[in-house]
């Protein structure tokens, strides 16, 4: 007979069998700071998720487990599945193995989210890099006598063009009153 408490590479952390409780990776943390950032609220950039409790290596996937005691504890992707297979507890494998899978379908809609907003970046990017409206404010810049509103209001339009943010149709309205009366 094998010695359950020295077989079970994980006796240290409490006794089997072990349920896994709750499985948190870097994309739940990505998306946990958008949620903070977007509310104002302060986060961490450190992407990390502590380090494991059974080999002290610092983890990104974090396997959260519960012990028959009722501990818990946390593991990374590595841990949890060598121990699972170690302990032979197929409900654990099936448990880790799913958590793993559904890790890789959130990685896979995290990558194509990216992809569809850096798209929908670049068509904005290309409206707004339309010369026409830098050309229009630099005109009135130009043509515009020093400390004038009209001026002002051409070096304001030629910032917010820096900072590819799109002309209000008031803006644009107003720009070419300012540039038809500049040019009389
Ligand atoms: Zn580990």
């Amino acid at each position: 007979m094998t010695n359950q408490a020295t077989a079970n590479p994980f006796a240290h952390l409490g006794p089997a069998p072990y349920r896994l409780i709750g499985v948190e990776v870097t994309e739940d943390r990505v998306a946990n700071n958008a949620a903070l950032a977007s509310a104002g609220k302060v986060f961490t950039t450190n992407m990390c998720g502590g380090s494991c409790d059974h080999c002290g290596t610092a983890i990104w996937n974090v396997f959260r487990f519960r012990a028959a005691d009722g501990a818990k504890f946390k593991v990374g992707a590595d841990c949890a599945q060598k121990v699972a297979y170690e302990l032979g507890d197929s409900k654990m494998v099936d448990d880790v193995k799913r958590a793993q899978l559904a890790h890789q379908r959130k990685i896979r809609a995290a990558r194509a989210a990216k992809a569809k907003a850096a798209k929908l970046a670049k068509s904005v990017r290309e409206i707004l890099a339309n010369p026409q409206w830098s050309a229009a404010a630099n005109a009135l810049a130009d043509a515009a006598a020093p400390g004038t509103f009209a001026a002002q209001f051409a070096v304001s339009l030629q910032q917010q063009l820096q900072q590819a943010r799109a002309l209000s149709p008031k803006q644009v309205e107003l720009l070419a009153k300012l540039i038809a009366e500049a040019a009389e």
